[in-house]
Formats: C-alpha cells, structure tokens, sequence
C-alpha cells in the first residue's frame, strides 16, 4: 500500500492508495476496470497475456505479457505493491487462475475469482458435454460432418486428424496450425446475434456445433441458433476453480468485493 498527502506541511491529509492487479483478457475485466477508474484511493492495473494482436484496451494501467510463473507473480506481486488481485481471466484459462491462487495465497493477498455463469441452464437434450476438446474430436464424426468450431484459434490442433469432415472456425486472430485439412476461417470477434449466427449456420450447412462453456451474452447468440435449427451442440465443461478460492459471478460483486478492501484500508 502507497501513503500519498493531500496538501502539504504539518496540515497535510494521508490518502492511503491501495494497488489493485486485475488479470484480464475478458470483456467483465475491461468492465470492472471502467467501473473502478477514479475511485479515490484506488489504482489499478489490468494484465494481458498479450496472444491477441490489438486487444481492447481497459481503461486502467496496463501490462501485457505472462509473469513468468507463481514465482514470477509473486515477485511482481511485490515488487509493485499489490494489495488485492481480482482473477477476471477467460474460465477457460485454468493456468494462470491456478499461479494467482497459489501466489496470493502464498503472499496472503486477497483474491477474487470473477466468473461469468456458464451456459449449462439453456442446454437441450442435444448437448453432449465433453471434458476435453480431444473428446469433443472423438464423438464428432458420429454427430456431423460440417462442424462450426468456436473453440479458439489455438485450440483446432485437436481436431486436426479429422480428414473426412468439413470446418468453419471462427477466431479473432487466425489459428496456429496445425489444423484440420478442410477448414475455413472466420475472423471475427463478438458480441453476435442470432440472426446473424443463423445464417452463419444455413450459409455453411452446419450440422454440428462445437463450443467451450465460456458463458456470457457476448457469444451465446450461436447456441440459440443452433436450438432453432436443430443442430446438435458438443460442449466443453469448464475447468473446476483452485479448491478454497471466492468466486464471483458478476463485474458489481468484484467491484463491491475491491470496494469494501479499499474502504478497509483507510
Ligand atoms: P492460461 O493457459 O491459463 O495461461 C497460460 C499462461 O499465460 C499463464 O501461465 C501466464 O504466463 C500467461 N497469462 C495468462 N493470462 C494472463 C494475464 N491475464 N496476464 C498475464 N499473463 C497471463 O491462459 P490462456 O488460455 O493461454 O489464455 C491467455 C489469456 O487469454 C487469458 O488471460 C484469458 O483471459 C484470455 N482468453 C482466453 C480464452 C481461452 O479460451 N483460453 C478466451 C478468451 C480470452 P506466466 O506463467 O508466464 O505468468
């Protein structure tokens, strides 16, 4: 924590400024950092990974590029103060949610896990859960043979071996082979509706849908599409949280949680 003054001489009020780190690279990181920016008392600061060429930019510091694991964070952890970490990374980025358990714990800095629902509550009967995206590869070929993949543009080496199916993957930068040999690539980022996922979904004759649980309104669009055209949905359960950490649902509890903290701290 950083004492600063108002005014100057034996007048002078102490401002106490409590350093906030938000692990980003979500659309609820951009938005807890626009909630919190000018808070009195509170300075924030948002890391990205850096994989995307021109990520969004929150309105709060920011530092771009991995720590260098636990024992990276908790050098940074210290060397630059922190007092509070909100862990508000992608629910499909378990690594770096793991390294921030660990390094508060270790330091005994508050975390929080900010965490959008998942999308369990609108699956159909047509919804097969996988827990790995090589199994999502396996039961394919037995649902479809024109597969939409929305699974990230790192993730298709899992379905590289696929010979006899056909590909539309949509990323917002393009995939890193290797990759399915019949593929086309959508770059494209959301939000998405459902008319434009419907026709997305007719134009390519899609016959099966292959997603990750990320949950959120910016790309469930695809899902109700899918519903309506009766086009089967395989689906990625999300990775379980470090055991003991808090979770959050929404950018108003994270921004209330780092309130409280900062009220607590002077
Ligand atoms: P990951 O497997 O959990 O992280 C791998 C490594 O990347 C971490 O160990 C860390 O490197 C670095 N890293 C991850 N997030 C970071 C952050 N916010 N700031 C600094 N370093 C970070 O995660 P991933 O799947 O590679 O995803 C990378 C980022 O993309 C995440 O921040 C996530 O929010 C965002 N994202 C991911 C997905 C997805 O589906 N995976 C989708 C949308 C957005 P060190 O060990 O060197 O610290």
């Amino acid at each position: 924590m950083t004492v600063h003054f108002i005014g100057a001489g034996p007048g002078a009020v102490p401002l106490l400024t409590v350093h906030l780190l938000v692990l980003g690279g979500t659309a609820e990181a951009r938005r807890l950092a626009a909630v919190l920016a000018g808070t009195p008392g509170l300075r924030v600061t948002t890391s990205l990974a850096g994989r995307v060429a021109a990520p969004p930019v929150p309105e709060s510091q920011v530092r771009i590029g991995g720590f260098g694991g636990v024992e990276g964070l908790c050098g940074w952890l210290r060397a630059h103060d922190v007092a509070a970490v909100v862990d508000a990374t992608h629910p499909f980025a378990p690594r770096m949610t793991a390294h921030a358990a660990a390094a508060t714990a270790r330091l005994g800095v508050p975390l929080l896990v900010l965490r959008r629902r998942g999308w369990a509550d609108r699956a159909t009967p047509d919804w097969t859960w996988v827990g790995s995206l090589a199994e999502a590869a396996a039961v394919l070929p037995g649902l479809g043979s024109r597969a939409f993949l929305t699974t990230g543009r790192v993730d298709l080496a899992a379905f590289a071996h696929l010979h006899d199916l056909w590909f539309l993957a949509r990323s917002v930068d393009p995939p890193t082979p290797p990759v399915p040999p019949h593929l086309h690539v959508l770059l494209d980022r959301g939000p998405f509706t459902v008319a434009g996922e419907t026709a997305l979904l007719r134009e390519h004759r899609i016959d099966v849908l292959v997603t990750k649980d990320s949950g959120g309104d910016m790309t469930a669009a695809k899902l109700d599409a899918a519903a309506a055209l009766d086009v089967p949905v395989v689906i990625q359960a999300r990775p379980p949280l470090p055991p003991g950490v808090d979770a959050v649902p929404t950018v108003q509890d994270a921004a209330r949680w780092v309130l409280a903290l900062r009220a607590g701290a002077g």
